[in-house]
């Protein structure tokens, strides 16, 4: 099969070809119809997140149809997160945290994910996708739409909601809050007047630039670009009582600032990967609202020119690899 291989930070993915990988008991054998692209890619990438045992095929926002395996029919489709295995024991595990699991397995990091014809998958992480979307609509939803409602999920029942980076993210969740009845305040690159255009098409009540403030205080900021100047400036954006959320992977250092600005039980918190529940949650939810993805598509040769593009900013919305 072929496949986009990581062979070593700082290096561009090599096209390989590679042997079918074989599902071992528990697992599924998937076609890989199309993977979404992510901002954790490009940090993998980058070496800004590390890759513990290169090389790998990175991807983990995998569409697919069962060809074979435990506990799914053939020709099922079915999504494959970044969650690719938990120990299912630990304290975090037993607590409903299993996004903190120290033993956890990633798709695309740890475990080869779907940059690739071919993927295996733990059938217990897969999930059953909803019907309304095609393969390349759906993908986005299962990173990008994912821990973007885990961080929402963290906002409480925050009425004026910021969306600090309207990338894949922000643009899905936008419009889940907006359906949950939340007032929507999109930031987005300083003069990306297309992007504040794009933010107000799905349901943000005002859009401007991350050097502006916004219109009213908000009551939750939600972080998805990786710029940790961005932290600070949503605090300072922030209601009494208001709680920002940073909702990447890796982020560059936060710069100091006056306790005045956190006083009055402003918070900062992060999100880290999923659980299966924020997975069952959203795709249930994703027919009703309903939600809408805009993608990008690329072949798989191409995922170099995708991850650049997604670097610079150059779509809107989301990065999708069309497979087959
Ligand atoms: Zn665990
Ligand atoms: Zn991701």
């Amino acid at each position: 099969m072929r496949a986009m291989v990581l062979d070593a930070p700082g290096r561009p993915l090599r096209l390989a070809d590679l042997p079918d990988p074989e599902p071992r008991p528990g697992q599924v054998l998937l076609d890989v119809h199309a993977c979404g692209v992510c901002r954790t890619d490009l940090h993998l990438l980058d070496g800004e997140v590390a890759v513990p045992d290169p090389p790998v095929v990175p991807g983990h926002q995998i569409v697919g149809r069962v060809v074979a395996g435990d506990g799914f029919e053939p020709g099922t489709r079915v999504g494959v997160p970044w969650l690719g295995w938990t120990d299912g024991t630990c304290r975090f595990c037993r607590g409903g945290r299993e996004n903190l699991c120290p033993q956890a397995r990633f798709t695309g990091r740890d475990i080869d994910g779907g940059f690739a014809e071919r993927a295996v998958a733990d059938a217990r992480f897969c999930f059953a996708l909803p019907e309304g979307l095609d393969d390349l609509h759906v993908a986005p939803l299962l990173c990008a739409g994912l821990i973007g409602y885990r961080a929402l999920r963290m906002a409480g029942d925050a009425e004026r909601v910021g969306l600090y980076g309207f990338g894949a993210s922000a643009h899905l969740l936008c419009q889940v809050a907006v359906w949950q009845g939340r007032r929507v305040f999109a930031f987005t690159r300083p003069g990306d007047a297309e992007g504040q255009a794009f933010a107000c098409s799905l349901g943000a009540e005002w859009a401007g630039g991350s050097d502006e403030p916004p219109p009213e205080p908000l009551d939750a900021a939600l972080i998805f670009a990786p710029a940790g100047p961005l932290v600070t400036t949503a605090l300072r954006a922030l209601e009494r009582g208001g709680v920002v959320v940073c909702a990447g992977i890796h982020m560059s250092d936060i710069p100091s600032f006056p306790y005045e600005d956190l006083w009055l039980e402003r918070e900062i918190r992060s999100v880290a990967n999923l659980t299966r529940r924020d997975g069952e949650e959203l795709l249930a939810l994703a027919p009703r609202v309903p939600l809408r993805t805009t993608v990008t598509p690329y072949p798989l040769e191409r995922a170099n020119e995708a991850l650049d593009d997604l670097r610079h900013g150059r779509f809107e919305g989301a990065a999708v690899l069309r497979i087959r």
